[in-house]
């Protein structure tokens, strides 16, 4: 499946936020919207010319934003986003949580949040070199998207892998599993106890500018 492969902290410099796309190696004096960081190369700026003038954002041009920041979160790209929002608006329900719900059920997103890779594009490459199984059969897609019961496993031969232990030492010191799952640390699996819901979502996400940017 195709994915963006530029480089990820222009990204959180067009949003002005980390968006931790770097995983572990986020938030160091690399970092470029780390406070205080004393690399020298650090641009805490937008990518692209400098403005002249600072103006006032459109409503357009906030929604846009929001969608942006959104997408590039969970690391999708234009087309794989859109098809979830259209999925989330044929859902019963609220279709801003229904959006979020389905973007938290992808099961790189699921390897990440249990622990197991530091971020979402470390994950989608565990799922991509078979490395993951889904009640015990192997799951190479990124965007399957998990149900509640199911059992999440890292397979045998990747068990050891320091990046993963050095991804669980990581999560274990944090405490960052959210309630929606139960991780196993030394079998290394996780169960989806519940389908997640807007509350179990920390991130400071505006969906609903999502929603009026896609409505239009
Ligand atoms: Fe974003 Fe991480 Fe790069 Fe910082 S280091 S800009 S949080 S990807």
């Amino acid at each position: 499946m195709a994915r963006y492969t530029g480089p990820v902290c222009k990204l959180c410099r067009r949003e002005m936020q980390p968006l931790m796309l770097k995983g572990q190696r986020c938030m160091t004096d690399k970092c470029p919207l780390k406070e205080g960081a004393s690399h020298t190369k650090t641009k805490k700026y937008p990518p692209g010319p400098p403005k002249k003038r600072r103006t006032k954002m459109s409503d357009y041009a906030v929604q846009l934003r929001e969608k942006q920041k959104i997408k590039r979160s969970y690391c999708l790209l234009e087309k794989q986003f859109r098809r979830t929002f259209h999925e989330a608006n044929r859902m019963k329900g609220v279709t801003g949580d229904n959006m979020l719900s389905l973007l938290e059920r992808r099961l790189e997103n699921v390897i990440y949040r249990m622990g197991f890779a530091t971020s979402r594009n470390q994950a989608r490459q565990l799922v991509h070199h078979k490395h993951v199984t889904v009640n015990g059969k192997v799951v190479d897609i990124p965007s399957f998207l998990v149900r509640e019961s199911m059992v999440v496993m890292i397979c045998e031969n990747f068990k050891q892998n320091p990046f993963l232990e050095g991804s669980i030492m990581l999560t274990k010191a944090s405490e960052s599993v959210p309630e929606w799952l139960e991780v196993d640390f030394e079998n290394k699996s996780g169960k989806i106890l519940r389908l997640p819901v807007r509350a179990d979502i920390a991130a400071d996400f505006n969906e609903q500018l999502v929603i009026e940017l896609y409505s239009k």
